[in-house]
């Protein structure tokens, strides 16, 4: 058995790694670099996925982000592809409105729920949902001949549903011999987390304030939008776009029987018929940088609305300043003067420590997703930290 970690070894983005044994061979992720990375351009050639024997090969996406399944057109026809079942429905709501070629090899996705067993070959493969920024997210167990690998994904604990994370692993990630284990917030120290509960209350404090409130959001950040669309005052609508419409009434579908946190029944596609109610009761909006929202901003941000007017922007700051900075996102916001109230989808270094101790893996943690693998030393002194390059094998 192996274990490779074939991208992301460095870097956050461009995620692949695999595990192992015999012929069989599970692939987890193979995602975009983010932008601004040195190697943004190059397609990924991973033996056994994307080039070579693949016919004993499984790819398995944590979640919908484009740094874990933007390279999905690379992967060769016939490879067995798995994803959470809502996440595969949102995704295909996003290839109809982005990228219609993606469709079929989209809607060939297998789907999975939470704790079912996938075989592959003699690899045992077990989804555990977690909290992250996008919905219906997963880490796996991966198990073969007695040895047991955590892949975490992305994850963290201060969402909605994060404090149960310590104790479903306890539950069932027990007897693991290693972890391949996120570390993005290790290279943003400065970034500040905020409570996804805490960012809910901050946003009904400035629904309170202003009667015009839009956010600028990820329209598949479902927990954030969940955030913005609990905080309201009784009669203050809430308006998105048919895309953003379609993603909510796929979550609702699914989940709202579950949690009221995602009953979006009242969310409200833009018409114009909306105009007179939305001038005279006030309203959040979510908004997007096109055409059509800017027509929304540019109303509200003019006399006589614009003392009551407020564009919240929720999403990583580094899109705003440093190497991954969107030029164009930046002119749009411009004229809106945004706040921000944001927090990171990510672990945090103390939930990274804690899930280092809950697991306790017997052989060691396998850094992936980090700018800064060597931070991991630094903060389990204790730990076995087993730091790989890309595309090295880890005998098992
Ligand atoms: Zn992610
Ligand atoms: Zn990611």
């Amino acid at each position: 058995m192996y274990i490779k970690i074939h991208r992301g070894a460095r870097q956050i983005g461009g995620c692949s790694a695999e595990i192992a044994c015999g012929a069989n061979r599970v692939f987890i992720d193979i995602g975009s670099d983010l932008p601004g990375a040195e190697t943004a351009d190059e397609p990924p050639r991973i033996e056994g996925l994307t080039t070579g024997d693949t016919k004993n090969s499984a790819l398995f996406f944590t979640h919908y982000h484009g740094d874990h399944i933007g390279r999905f057109g690379e992967v060769a026809e016939g490879v067995d592809v798995y994803m959470g079942r809502t996440a595969k429905a949102m995704l295909l709501n996003i290839a109809r409105y982005t990228d219609r070629e993606m469709l079929p090899r989209y809607a060939a996705i297998k789907t999975f729920e939470a704790r079912d067993k996938i075989h592959v070959g003699g690899i045992v493969v077990t989804p555990l949902m977690i909290d992250h920024s996008a919905f219906d997210a997963y880490m796996f167990v991966v198990e073969a001949r007695g040895k047991r690998v955590l892949h975490t994904g992305d994850f963290r604990t201060h969402g909605f549903r994060g404090d149960k994370t310590f104790e479903m692993l306890r539950r069932y990630a027990r007897d693991i011999d290693y972890v391949i284990c996120e570390g993005t917030m290790l290279s943003r120290p400065g970034e500040k987390v905020l409570g996804e509960n805490e960012l809910k209350k901050r946003a009904a404090e400035l629904t309170l304030e202003k009667k015009y409130i839009f956010v600028l959001c990820s329209s598949v950040n479902i927990d954030r939008i969940a955030a913005f669309y609990q905080a309201k005052p009784a009669g203050r609508l809430f308006i998105c776009d048919k895309y953003q419409k379609e993603q909510l009434e796929t979550v609702s579908l699914r989940h709202a029987a579950k949690s009221a946190l995602y009953d979006f029944r009242y969310a409200l596609s833009y018409g114009p018929n909306l105009d007179e109610r939305m001038e005279k009761d006030g309203f959040r909006m979510l908004v997007r940088r096109n055409e059509w929202s800017r027509r929304h901003l540019e109303k509200y941000f003019s006399e006589p609305y614009r003392k009551n007017s407020i564009l919240i922007y929720s999403m990583w700051r580094g899109y705003l300043e440093g190497s991954a900075a969107n030029r164009e996102l930046i002119e749009f916001l411009k004229p809106y003067d945004p706040e921000t109230l944001h927090t990171s989808g990510h672990a945090t270094a103390e939930d990274i420590a804690e899930l280092y101790r809950a697991v306790n893996p017997k052989e060691g943690l396998i850094p992936i997703h980090t700018e800064a693998p060597e931070e991991f030393k630094t903060l389990i002194p204790d730990g076995n930290i087993i730091l790989l390059r890309d595309g090295e094998t880890l005998a098992i």
